[in-house]
């Protein structure tokens, strides 16, 4: 497969005066290519004789009506005068709006029993740094201050309260005292019966009382596991370098059993890449996980001869277990939500709710946007002892337009209408802006774009016989 680039501003020699869409995007493979409009998310396949003239801007040469009127039809070519940025304008002001909260991440404390080496948590905390515990206190004004957003909230989407860490469930003191409360406020009205409650723990200190607790209060709980074993203890380790794969599934099997809705969450990088399918076929088999989501390690704890390849393998590896998983019924999330929007055509903003539609409470009692910041402290500004409304704080103005749909050098990208922009933690890691891109993330989007367009040629050929010029 390459990907061609077009010429974006290519007019056309006719007397119609035609040019290629600034976000139409020309990629062949096997002598079949596609015009793709990143933002509508529209196509048309394309023999590579009637491609030949049209890369050249030689209209007049296309001897097939047809393919014109889809290209057209599609806004893949526009008339020279059409003003695309207009266009752009009018779908990101739609994402735009003021900051909307209906996710709470409570990080209970930032101790963990464990010592992943790639935990960026932990890797974010300077050496000085004291963690603590939240109190019940500010666990309850936390919970107030969340139910006094989504009282403003005009969100129709899931809302949702997660335990964090750290590892929560050091500090379940606090935990009941955020259950108990979160009832309370159900009852009277102040929380909607809706809201979902998630645990993200790694499993080890789950007992079964612990357990049969969760599953009372309605707690969906997602557990870190990375697959087998040797693999799981690559890099998930406690402090002494124990293995912790057995309390890991010793916790897990606990909260299957008390009846737990249990996802699982699992960190994709050089120590698991080879073996995604096998780890998908274990959790599908073995726990019946109907869905999963990997998070794709963009900095990985050991050396890689090249990062770029590195990415590039990790993005083929998640996408050969995609259709794995597709075949077997299995959703894999970090691949679909991709797929999902390009299948819909439907553009995705943002990758994370960080962008506008989240609040952080650190143990303290700060409130911020994204938990990889607890380290600096930066987007920390508000405090739960005070009224938060986050529309009017620049910060939370600043993170709800991070969106490709409003950075510059993605405008021309082909994966814009699909990607979302990645993490913007990563793209502030790397370059101290999180409004640049996040590079590794876009290596991934590129790669998911890829597949989805051969994929969608490969379907409508076995499903329609197509020939050249099918569109679907
Ligand atoms: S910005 Fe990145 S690290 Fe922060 S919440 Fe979003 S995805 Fe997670
Ligand atoms: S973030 Fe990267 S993949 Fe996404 S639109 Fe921008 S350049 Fe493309």
């Amino acid at each position: 497969m390459t990907y061609k680039g077009m010429d974006t501003g290519g007019v056309a020699n006719d007397a119609d005066s035609l040019k290629f869409s600034k976000f139409c995007h020309y990629f062949e493979r096997n002598r079949i290519g596609v015009y793709y409009h990143s933002l509508s998310m529209q196509m048309v396949f394309i023999s590579r004789a009637d491609s030949l003239p049209l890369k050249r801007g030689d209209w007049s040469a296309v001897n097939n009506p047809g393919l014109m009127a889809r290209l057209k039809e599609r806004k893949l070519i526009v008339p020279a005068h059409y003003d695309e940025t207009e266009e752009l304008r009018r779908i990101s002001d739609t994402f735009n709006a003021a900051p909307d909260i209906r996710v709470l991440y409570l990080v209970l404390t930032e101790h963990c029993n464990f010592n992943c080496s790639y935990c960026f948590i932990r890797q974010s905390l300077p050496p000085d740094y004291r963690s603590s515990f939240m109190s019940c206190r500010t666990t309850k004004l936390a919970i107030d201050r969340f139910s006094e957003c989504l009282a403003r909230s005009s969100s129709d989407k899931e809302k949702t309260i997660i335990f964090y860490g750290g590892e929560p469930l050091l500090n379940m003191t606090s935990l009941r005292t955020a259950l108990g409360y979160i009832k309370l406020l159900k009852e009277n009205g102040r929380l909607p019966q809706s809201l979902r409650l998630c645990l993200n723990t790694n499993g080890s200190l789950v007992t079964r009382g612990i357990a049969e607790y969760l599953k009372k209060h309605n707690v969906h709980v997602a557990v870190s596991i990375d697959g087998k074993a040797d693999t799981h203890e690559a890099f998930r380790k406690y402090p002494d370098r124990r293995g912790t794969f057995e309390e890991t599934m010793r916790g897990f099997r606990f909260l299957k059993k008390a009846g737990i809705e249990v996802s699982i969450s699992c960190t994709a990088g050089p120590h698991n890449m080879k073996e995604m399918d096998d780890i998908a076929r274990w959790f599908a088999g073995d726990f019946d996980i109907k869905a999963f989501g990997w998070n794709i390690l963009s900095d990985p704890p050991v050396p890689v001869k090249s990062e770029a390849q590195y990415i590039k393998k990790l993005s083929t590896a998640a996408l050969r277990c995609y259709e794995y998983c597709l075949e077997h019924g299995i959703y894999e999330d970090t691949v679909g939500r991709l797929v999902t929007a390009f299948v819909n055509n439907r553009v995705r903003p943002n990758n994370c709710a960080a962008c506008g539609e989240q609040m952080v409470v650190s143990p303290e009692g700060k409130i911020g946007i994204c938990y990889a910041f607890l380290g600096t402290g930066a987007y920390f500004d508000c405090s739960v002892d005070e009224p938060f409304l986050p529309e009017n704080e620049p910060a939370f103005a600043e993170w709800r337009r991070r969106s490709p749909l409003n950075m510059e050098e993605c405008f021309e990208c082909a994966a814009l209408g699909i990607c979302g922009g990645g993490c913007p933690h990563e793209a502030f890691r790397r370059t101290g802006d999180i409004k640049k891109r996040d590079l590794n993330y876009c290596t991934f989007a590129g790669s998911v774009l890829e597949w989805s367009l051969w994929q969608t040629y490969r379907m409508a050929k076995r499903n329609s016989r197509a020939t050249p010029n099918t569109t679907t």
